[in-house]
């Protein structure tokens, strides 16, 4: 068995072993980490000098209460299994990632946003407890009212909690899982920034697909997509299924080219009509568009893709968005999907959440090497001079310094870190960094 990120940026790992072969005095020897079904883009879910813990056979789901809309699996369960079990049934999920192949406990441990962050918050907002595996103190429940620490460390806690073995979470209930959908065409960045508000307060969904390569009066311009569930109970217009086609193999070279995307982003931005409107669009389409062809990670050839996913407060957010836009073209690289959206005030019961208020920005890039890095760096000085984040589970190479900055109270969760679980990820950033600040170290001294 072999191990990548989404990006494939960072090297394929081999070693692994299953929950089952797991207790806390087998964990307390080594070094491990957690796999859900690797959809992180970089290396927050490898652990090269260890063991990944491959969660992708403890997938059952246990129990699904149709009165409360309460559904308890195992970690490793594919959010696409429990669609294709609720669903039909009348339910959807209230926080879903732009990709139905995630685990359970992937979609906690890196506390996912969705489309209708400005209603719902996080992922984590909709746990009701998880059990977790620690090498010290074995089985425990977490919930808001017991461990309860230990609960918001985990949510958003990147796997170094512990092993999240089963979960409890509330679903929503809806008409269809099909919605209405109102696409708005934008003929550039500030027509955006008018309307974005309005339709959030309008609608459960609202996400911006924006043409990054649109230069001058048009800079921005892009489909602005609102959806609302029907209240009206009826069947979806296709049933759950896996993608249509498949890539089998990596290409020798990158085919998401900059030529290639200039087509396609015309190609994308022509098909909507000019203004606005409105039709019925299947749940699959509005929410999932990448799944419909497995693997589209390789069409970026042997070196794989960098995604940048930043946040940055509401204030600044017109001129950041320009400005990291700029930044992209000026280095000559291209984003072959760029997604600007606005998260709401809905604060996550994680510790170590990424979603906070303001706007928040994806641009994914071939990799093309030391130019690429340059890129994202330049990226990351504006977002961190803005006031903003970065990604940490999109991230295979930001600096110890602009995770800091990101992160400020990151020491908070390696103070709940289970020692026998570590990242790349953390080991690059975290751990570079003194464990103590020199205010913690003059109250230590002073105690
Ligand atoms: C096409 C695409 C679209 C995406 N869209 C979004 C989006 O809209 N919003 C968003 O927030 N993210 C998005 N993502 C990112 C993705 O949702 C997250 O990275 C998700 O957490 C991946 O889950 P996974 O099951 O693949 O876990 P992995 O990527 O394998 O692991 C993720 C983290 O969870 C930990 N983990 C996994 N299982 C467990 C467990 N049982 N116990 C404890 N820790 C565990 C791992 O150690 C790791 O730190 C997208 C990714 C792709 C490829």
């Amino acid at each position: 068995m072999t191990y990548e990120s989404w990006g494939r940026n960072s090297p394929t790992l081999r070693r692994s072993c299953t929950p089952d072969s797991l207790n806390s005095e087998v964990m307390a020897k080594g070094s491990f980490l957690p796999y859900g079904n690797g959809r992180s883009y970089g290396d927050s879910c490898h652990n090269k000098d260890g063991r990944l813990i491959d969660m992708r056979d403890a997938n059952r789901i246990l129990s699904f209460d149709e009165g409360s809309g309460v559904l308890t699996c195992e970690a490793g369960t594919l959010l696409s299994d429990i669609l294709a079990h609720v669903i039909p049934r009348g339910f959807f999920l209230p926080v879903t990632p732009g990709t139905r192949f995630v685990t359970v406990g992937g979609a906690i441990a890196n506390d996912v946003h969705g489309k209708n962050h400005h209603v719902r918050g996080t992922f984590g907002a909709h746990v009701e407890s998880l059990v977790l595996l620690r090498s010290d103190r074995g089985l425990l429940t977490c919930s808001p009212s017991e461990n309860s620490d230990l609960f918001a460390a985990t949510i958003g806690g990147m796997g170094l909690t512990g092993l999240i073995t089963r979960a409890k979470i509330r679903l929503m209930r809806v008409g269809s899982a099909d919605v209405r959908q109102r696409t708005l065409r934008f003929d550039g960045i500030d027509d955006y920034f008018t309307r974005c508000a309005e339709f959030d307060d309008m609608h459960e969904y609202a996400v911006a697909w924006i043409d990054q390569l649109a230069k001058g009066r048009r800079l921005g311009r892009g489909l602005l997509l609102g959806a609302d569930h029907p209240s009206e109970r009826s069947q979806p217009s296709r049933p759950a299924s896996g993608p249509k086609l498949s890539i089998p193999f990596v290409p020798p070279v990158n085919l998401v080219n900059r030529a290639t995307l200039k087509v396609f982003n015309e190609l994308f931005f022509r098909k909507e009509r000019a203004g606005e409107h409105w039709r019925t669009v299947s749940w699959q389409s509005y929410f999932y568009p990448l799944d419909s062809i497995g693997r589209w990670n390789r069409l970026y050839g042997p070196r794989g893709l960098f995604q940048h996913q930043s946040v940055y407060p509401e204030m600044n957010g017109h001129d950041t968005t320009v400005r990291l836009m700029e930044c992209a073209q000026v280095h000559g690289h291209a984003s072959f999907l760029t997604v600007l959206k606005r998260f709401g005030a809905h604060r996550s019961p994680g510790l170590f959440s990424f979603p906070r208020p303001g706007f928040t920005l994806t641009l994914d890039f071939a990799n093309q090497g030391a130019d690429t890095v340059k890129l994202l760096e330049a990226l990351d000085d504006i977002v961190i001079a803005a006031g903003g984040a970065v990604n940490p589970y999109k991230d295979a190479r930001m600096s110890a310094a602009t995770f800091e900055a990101s992160f400020p109270d990151w020491r908070a969760l390696e103070v709940h870190r289970d020692c026998a679980m570590i990242s790349d990820f953390w080991k690059r950033t975290a751990m570079v960094l003194p464990r103590q600040t020199a205010r913690m170290a003059a109250l230590a001294a002073a105690v």
